[in-house]
């Protein structure tokens, strides 16, 4: 019986990435995929990508559901309720159902799920017999802070409902390094984020196996204590092998939107580590003023640069970007609305990437060895930024001013410090140094293939 597991990423592009990632591993160990999205996202990733690049083993299926508009915390908040509620435990055991009556011959052996859509899925999965994975897209460390928010409480570092009691940098955990009272995943959303994060962790503390795109190497304190409480399996970097060997691949990671790989060529054309990557990701949104500001700062950088303004990147309408700046960087400024980010990251004309630290821009950074200038917005990002910055030292921050709005000359400085000083010159030797090792622990006899070729035995086994 061929192992078919069914992969269920929470709906958004920087989980479905991920588990898409995953989702090539898996087929390349001979497993059968079935890969749930909602129909919305669906149906935008049949339209961004041909279907013949599509891999082939993955089968793409959804169920109805749609984001509701997100623009207020509540929106958020409810959002996040509406996904539990359309794609929870009712609706995934009629899609195993389904799948099972369908697939006599290949009748499902486990099921991998976002660690946001884990939700109730323990006693479904006893249920129907199959074991249970849970795959967590942001680093470690992000589960740890969730996960041992009692031991914070008495600790004395936060209230019992995750407000920091002082404002200075403080260890929130031992095994972690000292944090900004902001950097707290849930501040950004308030309670209702903070009591989801802490459900979370508590609910799939039972579960055996919690994969996690990221690497011992670079968390190893944090990966040490949470391990002695829960099956930690640090499992990443993630990315297929032929993004990494620029090997031609006539498949694609389906995206929610189409890359305009134009963009590659346009590369080509420029300096060995000349160009400033600049992306927000799926998500970050900025105010008119802000845009402004960052176009001056390319503007006056005069260096070569690839941004994506996302036709959503500014509230309420397209970016407005300053009169006059489109024709000024004509010579030396690339924008498009969406990037194939893994194949600009890996190219050999990058210098530096200005990013929201977003976990999987991280990573990707990290494993094509690019440093990075840090613009964080909300959620992890923030933890992501003292990581890179403090820990890893593999960039720098961008700070906002008191009116959150991160000037022209914040960015200028921050691209001369990281691409002509001797500290950027260390910072660069980081990340190179780092890409080496990332690469290594997904090698044979590294620590992610340990942990990857453990799960993938148990996986194999045959369900009882
Ligand atoms: N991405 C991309 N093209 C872009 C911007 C982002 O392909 O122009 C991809 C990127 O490679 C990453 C994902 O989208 O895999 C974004 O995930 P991340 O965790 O960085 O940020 P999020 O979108 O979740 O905030």
């Amino acid at each position: 019986m061929v192992p078919h597991a069914l992969l269920i990423p929470f709906p958004a592009q920087g989980h479905i990435n991920p588990m898409m990632q995953l989702a090539w591993k898996l087929v390349s160990h001979g497993f059968l995929l079935t890969f749930l999205n909602s129909d919305s996202n669906h149906n935008s990733i049949l339209k961004a990508n041909a279907p013949n690049s599509l891999h082939d083993n993955i089968r793409m299926i959804s169920v109805p559901f749609e984001f509701p508009v997100m623009d207020t915390l509540e929106g958020v908040g409810n959002g996040m309720d509406a996904v539990e509620k359309c794609m929870g435990p009712s609706v995934i055991d009629r899609v195993i159902q389904e799948i099972n009556a369908r697939e006599e011959e290949n009748k499902l052996t486990c099921i991998i799920a976002d660690a946001w859509m884990s939700f109730g899925l323990h006693p479904l999965a006893t249920l129907h017999k199959v074991p249970l994975a849970v795959f967590h897209t942001a680093p470690v460390s992000i589960f740890a802070i969730h996960y041992f928010i009692t031991n914070m409480v008495s600790l004395g570092v936060v209230s019992s409902d995750g407000i920091p009691k002082q404002d200075q940098k403080t260890k929130y955990l031992p095994s972690m390094p000292p944090l900004r009272s902001g950097d707290l995943p849930w501040l950004w959303g308030g309670e209702y984020f903070f009591r989801k994060g802490t459900r979370m962790a508590q609910e799939i503390k039972h579960i055996k196996w919690i994969l996690f795109n990221s690497f011992l190497e670079i968390e190893a304190p944090v990966v040490e204590t949470l391990s002695k409480e829960v099956g930690v399996y640090p499992i990443g970097p993630l990315i297929p092998p032929e993004f990494l060997h620029s090997t031609a691949s006539t498949k694609v990671l389906p995206s929610l939107r189409k890359h305009e790989t134009e963009c590659l060529q346009w590369l080509d054309k420029q300096c060995t580590h000349s160009v400033i990557y600049i992306s927000f990701g799926s998500t970050g949104i900025m105010s008119e003023k802000q845009v402004e500001e960052l176009a001056l700062g390319l503007d006056a950088t005069q260096r070569p640069f690839l941004w994506v303004v996302r036709s959503d990147l500014m509230k309420g309408s397209e970016a407005i970007l300053p009169a006059g700046f489109l024709e000024r960087v004509r010579d030396r400024g690339c924008i498009v609305s969406w990037a194939p980010q893994l194949e600009v990251l890996s190219h050999p004309s990058l210098a530096c990437f200005v990013t929201h630290c977003g976990w999987n821009s991280v990573q990707e950074s990290i494993t094509m060895g690019v440093p990075m200038l840090c613009w964080p917005y909300f959620a992890d990002q923030f933890i992501n930024r003292t990581y890179v910055v403090d820990v890893w030292k593999l960039g720098l921050p961008l700070d906002a001013n008191s009116q959150g709005i991160r000037e022209k000359e914040e960015f200028l400085k921050g691209v001369e410090i990281l691409l002509e000083s001797e500290q950027g010159l260390e910072i660069r030797e980081e990340a190179r140094k780092l890409k080496g090792i990332a690469r290594d622990t997904i090698k044979d006899g590294g620590s992610s293939w340990n942990n990857f070729n453990l799960f993938l035995t148990a996986m194999k086994r045959q369900p009882n």
